[in-house]
């Protein structure tokens, strides 16, 4: 019957369902590896420290620019700012064709630098001094705020050449040869220290930035007498952002007690296997793939889709994206069922009311599972920070569009971080503005 059915898929999911017992053997790992990390141990959280000690002080004038590479857009960005805030902004988008994403690094920092020259003489700015922030959403070990050695190319680069190299230093180094602006490499940073700096301006109680989005990561405002690995000279900082790398978390096998065969499935049908351990539960990369791997799993074991001829579609790794899991969702919150007859039927498959409940079933605990991960790390930051309220600023698609994910998010971190004030607040272009206003906070303290 139908509640057997139910209840067989229950069972497969029951590992997905933390109790609270692993929810906190997960934060203390998590915490455990926070605190490994930041002493320069092994550990699966790198911690790498931004070397940006500060956020705007509200004396920031002028203009500044900023170049963001490694998300879906490559651009060129202006930002003027008064009084410390953003009063006007210009953004150029160009294209990277694929010729220069793969091959020697020189073209490729050749045509960043020709960008940036285009988008700056395009403004009539050429003769002024122009600070500029990069933002480089690649794994990367910084060195100093303007120092960073590239450590492995993702997504669709790879430029072997650029490998252990000084990204700051190519760029600065394709700007001389040009030599037609006077553009001023002054600082190195992902996105999701952008986030966090963007933020900033926005809510002066922003301590934390998150990234939900093609990958997962956060950042943090960490007390400066905490953190060992400083190369420069101190100059009494009392802060610092620090940037977890939490994608990488459980890489070294700390987290294996979670995983499940579907996720065993999952990291083997990744590009990289055994490596992004934890963006593989939650990031919007994977969350898709999680929910593919189940139905598939499902479907062989008779449990859904009986009678209907298996859809090869739905077999097929990748099939199914993670903006679809939203769209699924989005049923459950109304109550409905249109958007997941019309997704499936897509796969071919007409499912009958109990198929429906069952994938909408899978949807959610995939989803409650990411969530619940996320806050659970949320939480262990919260308790570190000991500020009296703290803002988390979040962007990535995965945070944007999914119906559920901001409201678990609250319930979640109110429990695990009892009495800690927050607030989550949608942050948008931190990769962008974060850069230009990153290198306004180094040029003031140059
Ligand atoms: P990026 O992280 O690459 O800079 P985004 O923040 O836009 O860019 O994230 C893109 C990711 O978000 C994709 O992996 C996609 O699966 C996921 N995504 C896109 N739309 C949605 C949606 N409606 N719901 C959930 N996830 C989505």
């Amino acid at each position: 019957s139908d509640d057997v059915r139910r209840q067989k898929v229950e069972n497969y999911m029951a590992e997905m369902r933390f109790s609270a017992a692993t929810a906190r053997k997960i934060q203390d790992v998590f915490i455990s590896e926070m605190n490994k990390g930041i002493h320069q141990q092994p550990s699966s959280l790198q911690m790498e420290n931004t070397y940006v000690p500060e956020l705007l002080d509200g004396t920031e004038e002028g203009l500044y620019l900023a170049l963001d590479l490694g998300g879906t857009n490559f651009r060129v960005l202006l930002l003027e700012l008064a009084h410390g805030a953003p009063i006007r902004q210009e953004v150029q988008r160009y294209y990277i064709g694929s010729e220069l994403r793969v091959g020697s690094a020189i073209p490729l920092f050749d045509y960043l630098a020709e960008c940036v020259s285009d988008f700056v003489i395009s403004q009539g700015l050429q003769d002024v001094e122009l600070p500029l922030g990069f933002t480089f959403s690649f794994p990367m070990i910084q060195h100093s705020l303007d120092v960073g050695i590239l450590v492995t190319w993702t997504k669709t680069f790879n430029c072997p050449d650029a490998v252990n190299k000084d990204v700051v230093r190519l760029l600065r180094e394709a700007l001389d040869r040009r030599g037609d602006t006077k553009v001023k490499v002054v600082a190195v940073l992902n996105d999701t220290t952008g986030t966090l700096v963007q933020a900033s301006t926005l809510d002066h109680n922003t301590a934390i930035g998150l990234i939900l989005g093609t990958g997962s990561n956060a950042c943090y405002l960490e007390r400066a007498d905490r953190v060992e690995h400083w190369e420069p000279e101190r100059h009494g900082e009392r802060e610092v952002i620090i940037d977890i790398e939490w994608g990488a978390f459980g890489d070294n096998g700390v987290l294996d007690f979670i995983k499940t065969d579907f996720d065993r499935e999952n990291d083997a049908n990744s590009l990289i296997a055994n490596s992004f351990t934890f963006e593989k539960y939650i990031a919007g990369k994977y969350l898709g793939e999680v929910v593919r791997v189940i139905l598939a799993k499902l479907t062989k074991e008779g449990l859904l889709f009986v009678g209907e001829s298996t859809s090869d579609s739905l077999l097929t790794p990748g099939n199914l994206t993670t903006d679809l899991i939203s769209h699924i969702e989005q049923d459950s919150v109304d109550g409905g069922v249109s958007n997941t007859k019309e997704i499936l039927g897509k796969f071919g498959i007409i499912p009958d009311e109990d198929d429906i409940r069952i994938v909408q079933y899978v949807c959610e605990v995939a989803s409650n599972r990411a969530t619940l991960l996320v806050s659970i790390c949320l939480a262990s930051l919260l308790d570190r920070i000991d500020k009296e309220q703290v803002t988390i600023a979040v962007d990535g698609s995965l945070y944007k569009h999914h119906p559920r994910l901001e409201n678990w998010m609250k319930q979640y971190i109110s429990l695990l971080a009892p009495g800690r004030k927050f607030k989550l607040i949608h942050a948008e272009d931190g990769s962008g503005k974060g850069a230009a206003l990153v290198s306004a906070i180094a040029q003031r303290l140059k």
